[in-house]
C-alpha cells in the first residue's frame, strides 16, 4: 500500500507526533482528526513490521525508527530485550499534543461579550512552520494541511464545545481569539459593529462631525447612544456624501454607517432617535464592504437640492429664466475657497441635469438642482469668484447670496 510505504519512509527520517505524521494526510479519509490519522498509520505499520520481523525479515531499522514514536512498538523491542528512548516530535517538540488547554485560557476573556462568530488566529514559533516546510518539500507532500491550520482548527473546535449558539466565521468575525503559542498567552480582539441607517437633518446648525462656528451640535454627538448600546469605546460615522453644516438633509434621508469599535454586543435592536434637528432610522447590521460601497456610490448619486437665493440687484421674470441654459450642462469647479486644502487648485468636473426655479421678490427667488453627486451647489449658484464656471450668477450677470439649502434627496 502507498500509504503506508511514505509513511514508513518519512519515520525513517524524522519523528513525528500522531497529529504531524497524520496532518501530512490530511486529505485521506473523512471526520477524522489527524491525531486519529497519525495513530491508524503507526498502528499499521506497527502490525506490518512486526510480522514481517516475525517471518524473519531484516525489519529491525524499521521497527526502532518506529518505536521512538510508538508505544507498542518500543514494548515490541523491549520484549526483545531492546530497549528505545521516545523522541519528541521532529515538527512540533510535542506542542501539539495538547492545543485544546489555551481554549481555557480564552473562556474567561469572552464573558460578557454577546457574540455570534468568531476565528481563531494563532501565532506558531518560525522553527515549527520552517521545519514542517522542510517535511513537506522533502517528501513531496501533498495531501497535507498547514500545523497552524491544524492548530486554530482544534482551538475553534475546543472553544465551540463551552460556546452555544456561537460558529466560526473566518470572513466576517465578530470577535477574533489570538492565541500566541511562543509566550503561551491568548488574547480576544472585538472588531466592530456596523450599523447602517439613514439620516434626515433639520437644523442649520448641526455637522457632521466638527463643531465650528455657530454649529450647535453634531451627528456624531447624536448618535453616542448607538455606542452606548453597544457597550462599545468609541464610534466614528461613515456618511455618504456631506451636506454643509447650515443645509438641511430632508426627503428620504442620507445612507450613514455608524461604526462602533469595541462592542460586548453584536446583537439586539437598534433604537431610532429624533429630536429637533436630527432624525436617525436604522436598518441594520452592515459591514466593511457595504461602508465602501456606500462611500463610492456618493460620488455618482443623484441629488436634488433646494435653494433660496438673494440677487444683489432685482430681477425680471425673463432675465431669471436664463437658468434654464445650465440644464444639462457640464460645471468646472476648482476647490472652493471656504475649503481648506493641501492641494488648493483641484479641479472637478460635475453634471448639473435640471434646474426649476420660481421668483419670491424681484430680490428673492427658490432654485432646484438635480445634479450628479459631488458639486458645490452654493458655488455653482454664486460662481465663487470664478472658481466655478458656468454659473448661475454668471448667467444671470449679478452676485447672489445662497440664504438656505437643503437637500431633498440622495437618488
Ligand atoms: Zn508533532
Amino acid at each position: 500500500m502507498e500509504l503506508l510505504d511514505r509513511a514508513l519512509e518519512i519515520i525513517r527520517t524524522y519523528p513525528l507526533c500522531d497529529s504531524c505524521l497524520g496532518r501530512l494526510f490530511a486529505q485521506m479519509g473523512y471526520g477524522l482528526e489527524n491525531f486519529e490519522r497519525g495513530r491508524a498509520i503507526k498502528t499499521l505499520l506497527h502490525m506490518k513490521l512486526v510480522d514481517e520481523y516475525r517471518k524473519g525479515r531484516d525489519v529491525l531499522n524499521d521497527l526502532l525508527a518506529l518505536a521512538k514514536i510508538h508505544k507498542p512498538t518500543s514494548r515490541f523491542l523491549t520484549s526483545l530485550g531492546i530497549n528505545v528512548d521516545e523522541a519528541a516530535c521532529y515538527i512540533c517538540g510535542g506542542l501539539l499534543k495538547d492545543v485544546e488547554k489555551y481554549a481555557k485560557d480564552v473562556l474567561p476573556l469572552l464573558e460578557g461579550v454577546e457574540f455570534r462568530t468568531f476565528e481563531v488566529g494563532t501565532t506558531v514559533p518560525k522553527d515549527v512552520v520552517e521545519r514542517e516546510s522542510e517535511v513537506v518539500k522533502r517528501f513531496l507532500i501533498t495531501s497535507g494541511e498547514s500545523v497552524k491550520h491544524e492548530i486554530n482548527r482544534r482551538i475553534g473546535k475546543e472553544l465551540l464545545k463551552h460556546l452555544t449558539g456561537k460558529r466560526v466565521d473566518k470572513l466576517r468575525p465578530n470577535i477574533v481569539v489570538r492565541v500566541d503559542l511562543i509566550t503561551g498567552k491568548a488574547s480576544v480582539e472585538r472588531n466592530p459593529l456596523l450599523i447602517e441607517g439613514v439620516y434626515l437633518k433639520l437644523s442649520r446648525r448641526v455637522s457632521q462631525a466638527k463643531k465650528f462656528g455657530d454649529v450647535k451640535s453634531t451627528l456624531w454627538d447624536k448618535l453616542v447612544y448607538i455606542r452606548e448600546v453597544f457597550g462599545g469605546k468609541e464610534h466614528v460615522i461613515h456618511v455618504s456624501g456631506r451636506e454643509d453644516s447650515d443645509a438641511r438633509m430632508l426627503g428620504t434621508g442620507r445612507p450613514l454607517v455608524v461604526e462602533v469599535k469595541q462592542p460586548i454586543k453584536y446583537d439586539g435592536a437598534i433604537p431610532p432617535f429624533r429630536d429637533g434637528d436630527i432624525i436617525f432610522t436604522p436598518i441594520g447590521f452592515t459591514n466593511r464592504e457595504e461602508v465602501r460601497r456606500l462611500k463610492e456610490k456618493a460620488k455618482t448619486d443623484i441629488k436634488l437640492y433646494r435653494a433660496l437665493v438673494l440677487s444683489e440687484r432685482p430681477l425680471t421674470v425673463e432675465e431669471l429664466n436664463k437658468i434654464g441654459e445650465l440644464s444639462g450642462k457640464t460645471i468646472i469647479q476648482y476647490t472652493p475657497r471656504r475649503i481648506k486644502r493641501i492641494s488648493p487648485r483641484k479641479k472637478r468636473v460635475r453634471m448639473v441635469y435640471e434646474l426649476a426655479w420660481r421668483q419670491i421678490s424681484p430680490r428673492v427667488f427658490e432654485l432646484y438642482v438635480r445634479c450628479q453627486g459631488g458639486l458645490y451647489v452654493k458655488e455653482f449658484i454664486h460662481g465663487d469668484g470664478g472658481r466655478t464656471t458656468p454659473s448661475v450668477s454668471e448667467i444671470l450677470n449679478t452676485h447672489l447670496e445662497v440664504l438656505e439649502l437643503d437637500v431633498l434627496s440622495v437618488e
